[in-house]
């Protein structure tokens, strides 16, 4: 597998589909990129870090009306998102691609073109199972117990012209370039896994949509009624971002190329993608990494259920550098793995404050003690090796694991090093070694061996924690970024140390639990606050979640509107919000209703209720649930 070490390194996420603000998958995604990107350039390799924006397909048109936005300030708005959060992710992209750049628009043209004439592109009438959700056609057989498996609504079945391209005539060729290729597509479950679905005939892939449907595309160069399918579209962006044909990014790169990719992904870039080079005449890619799901509260994340956590939200709490240790540390590349506060705070307090950040503290304060803070000379002494021996072996396994995307490992055999030294520290005792003048050279030896390690140390966190390398090499007066730097023995004696620093603070749970509740910074009393009521008057009132059914304007009332609103059971309400809401902003809106009220009369009609809203002077903002609840619900 250690093909990617040759000084020329590719990496690519997938673009990230617009029809959704970022969540932490695809901040895993990135930064896992990222931490492939500084390993490489670390090694002096020439890298290239490609991330991006797929903004094209149904689902953004659909997205942009629910926001009542244009397509176009739709996706400028997403895609803006994205690129406003890798900086505060410490991720260094080269390139950011959209799809709706012209060069990559152009570039799928040309693809397009090129394929229909070598034949591999015809139209036929097709009728299917088709899920708006995913915005493909399912086959029968892909289908669970009738319903999308994404989405578990049942597909509707549409009939349509389209262009289709013939992937079942590279089959064979497929299964015997992942054959013969191993670490093709990586780790090896996802290998079988593609392997295993090869095994049935490979139905032809529907790559156009009618205009009539959808204009929100690229057109196919060869008819202009119809725009280009998503996935023909997206994929094509990892050879465009690079000047596809004849960029020089492209010559370089591209026998490179390295893709990254969540398993729900796994077969448009296992078996479309590289069919789709093959019949364009292009190199297939080198590598497909396949990474798991990160299982939040027991459910998964991925872009189509809406369970997100804020990264940043995450990121302002703990710190940046913690957060992406967590999620290099924790996931098995390729497994999914659970994501938690508590398990992120133990992390951080066990692994950075204590193992890490003790054995700093410690090695630098007695080289200030010792020492007077100045690198000791060891050139003329019997200096003891054990230490140089176990941070070669973990220069040597934390490589070998880097090179495979097994950043887990990577980490573990840095924090082997880690528990070593502190082990050392105790078993070799200084306080005890500079009582004693006769050794001195002992002494000297310990104290250079320790401050040697930790060189070694910042060296070796730095494409997972780049700023906290810096900060502990700058201690050394040392920089990160050179991994032929971790070599024993480079740390120049004399050298003035910095005094230590405390690099990564312990989190204490509960007070990082109340500092996330707003504090107030002084407390007014509200001037106009009703006569106190008992709990018991105010459990009179029976509230209830409802859905307005139907809203029409009331003659002669510049006020009112007349709401039909299902609670259980129908009811006509009468509500003074005409000057903020049309009868088309209510109609399907779910509103907490007070119902054992008084019915009252209001321009000659019976209000059998309540609807609740904020009011202030000329604001006015009705009260709806968060959350889905279903009609009827009680509000307490
Ligand atoms: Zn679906």
């Amino acid at each position: 597998m250690n093909t990617n070490c040759e000084g020329i390194f590719y990496i690519t996420t997938p673009i990230y589909y617009v029809n959704a603000k970022p969540h932490l998958g695809h901040a895993y995604t990135t930064i896992v990129a990222d931490v492939a990107y500084r390993f490489n350039k670390m090694k002096n390799n020439s890298a290239f870090f490609l991330t991006g924006t797929d903004e094209h397909g149904d689902k953004v048109v659909k997205a942009a009306q629910k926001e009542k936005m244009t397509t176009k300030e739709y996706v400028d708005y997403i895609s803006g998102l994205f690129q406003n959060l890798w900086p505060d992710l410490n991720v260094d992209y080269s390139k950011f691609i959209r799809t709706t750049d012209p060069s990559h628009m152009k570039t799928v043209s040309v693809i397009l073109q090129k394929i229909y004439d070598s034949g591999d592109i015809y139209f036929s009438e097709y009728e299917g199972l088709y899920c708006f959700g995913c915005e493909r056609f399912y086959t029968e057989r892909e289908l669970v117990d009738g319903v999308c498996p994404d989405h578990g609504t049942k597909p509707e079945i549409i009939k349509e012209s389209n262009y289709f391209f013939k992937m079942s005539d590279y089959q064979d060729w497929l299964i015997d370039h992942i054959k013969n290729n191993p670490s093709f597509i990586r780790p090896e479950r996802y290998r079988n896994e593609v392997l295993s679905f090869l095994k049935d005939p490979l139905e032809d892939l529907c790559i156009s949509r009618p205009k009539s449907r959808l204009t929100w595309g690229i057109s196919l160069p060869f008819d202009d009624n119809y725009v280009t399918y998503v996935w023909f579209d997206a994929l094509i962006n990892y050879i465009s971002a690079l000047g596809y044909p004849d960029g020089k990014n492209f010559e370089m790169y591209w026998p490179k190329a390295q893709h990254i990719v969540a398993k729900d992904i796994l077969k448009p870039h296992g078996i479309y993608w590289p069919i789709m080079l093959k019949a364009a005449g292009i190199p297939v890619y080198q590598h497909l990494n396949v990474h798991g799901y990160w299982n939040v509260d027991n459910s998964k994340m991925s872009k189509s259920i809406g369970n997100v956590v804020d990264p940043l939200k995450l990121k302002d709490i703990y710190g940046i550098e913690a957060f992406r240790y967590f999620l290099m540390r924790e996931m098995t590349f390729g497994l999914d793995a659970d994501f938690n506060e508590a398990a992120l705070i133990q992390r951080i307090n066990s692994d950075l404050a204590n193992d890490l950040g003790n054995l700093v503290s410690r090695s630098l304060t007695m080289a200030q003690k010792y020492f007077e803070g100045v690198v000791p000379d060891v050139s003329d002494i019997e200096n003891d090796f054990s230490i140089k021996k176990a941070a070669m072996q973990t220069i040597e396994n934390y490589d070998a694991c880097m090179k495979d995307f097994a950043f887990n490992k990577a980490l573990s055999f840095v924090w082997d090093f880690i528990s070593h030294m502190n082990r050392y520290i105790d078993s070799s005792a200084p306080w005890e070694l500079a009582k004693n003048s006769d050794k001195s050279d002992i002494l000297k030896g310990v104290i250079y061996n320790l401050l040697e390690g930790l060189r070694i140390l910042g060296g070796l966190i730095y494409p997972i924690m780049p700023q906290s390398s810096e900060k502990m090499l700058s201690l050394l007066k040392e920089s990160p970024g050179n991994f032929n730097a971790l070599s024993w023995g480079q740390l120049k004696a004399g050298t003035k140390l910095e005094k230590t620093i405390t690099l990564f603070p312990r989190i204490d749970k509960k007070k990082s639990q109340k500092d996330r509740q707003k504090q107030p910074k002084h407390v007014k009393k509200l001037s106009n606050l009703k006569p106190e009521i008992s709990f018991e008057d105010f459990q009179k009132i029976d509230l209830r979640v409802g859905r307005v059914l139907a809203a029409e304007k009331i003659e002669d009332s510049k006020k009112l509107l007349k709401l039909q609103v299902d609670i259980g059971e129908i009811r006509t309400i009468v509500a003074g919000i005409s000057r903020h809401y049309s009868p088309d902003d209510m109609i399907d809106k779910k509103v907490v209703v007070a119902a054992n009220l008084k019915p009252a009369q209001l321009m000659g009609i019976t209000s059998e209720g309540m609807v609740l809203a904020a009011v202030k002077k000329k604001k006015c903002s009705v009260i709806t649930p968060d959350q889905q609840v279903s009609v009827g619900t009680p509000v307490q």
